[in-house]
């Protein structure tokens, strides 16, 4: 019995590592690809201003056929993002500026950020972290962090701890468990968020080694981040729902990408089937931030307010994202969904309806 226990976790544990040694490491691998040799010489010159990495799971949904493939366009370098445009940032959302200590950002008093890691499963080529990726790079080590677990330790009005980076479901079974004890060890602390691409990009990485190492005294929520249906497949269903029946409380974001999902229909079956199929709750959809040569997939707020609409209309609540824009200079998240609100007069409200109808609402108030 124990045996077969430790000869499945072993199994499960050598499933993912084939799957990233299989995958995109460095440059050099991008020439095992079926890429033409322009597209692999393009590919190889742009990768120079941001790391390439993929799993061989997500390489396999790419249709290698269509050039303008929503998983190609996410993962595989291209020539624009080497062009430069004018009100770019190194840091779109002021991590650095809102970092009392290394490997923390506090802005909201309630909770924090917390970098165990600043590498990732794979590397998406619109990051918004993208420098801090390459400029500071670093792995875990538990003595990187002491300084701001003590932080979170001397302030009792932190209630949420958010683990991100660089993708915390990287890391081995033992250093989550050594991270979430030590977070459980602080009793004002109420819920551990973990903020991972890796149920998207390596869902063979999600095994019960993996869901042992997070389970505690403290609620986990694990925020996803899918941007396309396509990648919601056999593999990444598994991994939700081993997530789910752990008893985690499963919600995503998405990156708003032009050429990638900025069409509604893209847009509404990605929300669907996230919650439909995965259980998975859609929690922002973000406007693109401005990253560094990242223009050509960025779309205008008009265009996203257009999408965030329409996807209102069509959508049930609970299949519907928040659309978001993270402010620079750590103004924070804020929504930017349409208004419906047309006028006030006095108590009188005009509101526009989900059927493009006015009516009014007055406020009786006692
Ligand atoms: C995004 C973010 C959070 C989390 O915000 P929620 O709206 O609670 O999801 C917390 N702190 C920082 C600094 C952030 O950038
Ligand atoms: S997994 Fe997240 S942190 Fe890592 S490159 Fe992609 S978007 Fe950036």
């Amino acid at each position: 019995m124990t045996t077969d226990t430790n000869l499945k976790a072993a199994d499960a544990d050598s499933a993912w590592k084939d799957d990233i040694r299989a995958g995109v490491r460095h440059v050099r691998d991008l020439a095992s690809l079926p890429l033409s040799p322009a597209e692999r010489s393009a590919a190889q010159e742009a990768a120079v201003r941001h790391k390439v990495r993929a799993p061989k799971t997500y390489l396999d949904l790419i249709d290698w056929n269509d050039p303008a493939d929503p998983i190609r366009a996410q993962i595989i370098p291209s020539p624009d993002e080497l062009v430069e445009t004018e009100g770019e940032l190194d840091d779109p959302i002021a991590d650095h500026a809102f970092s009392p200590v290394p490997r923390l950002t506090h802005r909201h008093a309630d909770r924090v950020l917390l970098f165990p890691t600043y590498q990732c499963a794979v590397y998406c080529r619109f990051c918004f972290r993208k420098e801090s990726l390459t400029s500071i790079g670093r792995g875990y080590t538990r003595d990187a962090l002491e300084e701001a677990f003590s932080y979170i330790e001397a302030r009792t009005e932190i209630r949420e701890v958010i683990l991100t980076g660089g993708d915390p479901l990287s890391l081995p079974d033992k250093a989550l468990a050594e991270i979430r004890a030590r977070i459980e060890a602080i009793a004002h602390v109420r819920l551990l968020r973990i903020h991972t691409r890796v149920p998207v990009v390596l869902p063979t990485r999600i095994t019960p080694g993996l869901v042992g190492a997070l389970q505690g005294r403290l609620m986990v929520t694990i925020v996803t981040h899918f941007n396309h249906a396509r990648e919601i497949t056999p593999a990444t269903e598994l991994a939700c729902r081993t997530l789910r029946q752990a008893g985690f409380v499963l919600l995503n974001q998405s990156v708003l990408l032009k050429g990638v999902n900025d069409t509604v229909e893209a847009l509404e079956e990605l929300c669907r089937e996230l919650m439909y199929r995965l259980g998975v709750k859609p929690y922002y959809l973000h406007h693109g931030d401005l990253a560094r040569g990242m223009a050509h997939r960025r779309t205008t707020i008009a265009e996203g307010q257009a999408l965030a609409g329409a996807l209102r209309a069509r959508l049930s609540g609970i299949c519907n994202p928040v659309y978001v824009l993270d402010l620079p200079e750590g103004g924070g998240k804020v929504p930017l969904g349409p208004c419906h609100i047309e006028a006030r007069e006095g108590d009188n409200w005009r509101i526009r309806g989900q059927d493009g109808g006015e009516r009014v609402y007055r406020d009786v108030v006692g």
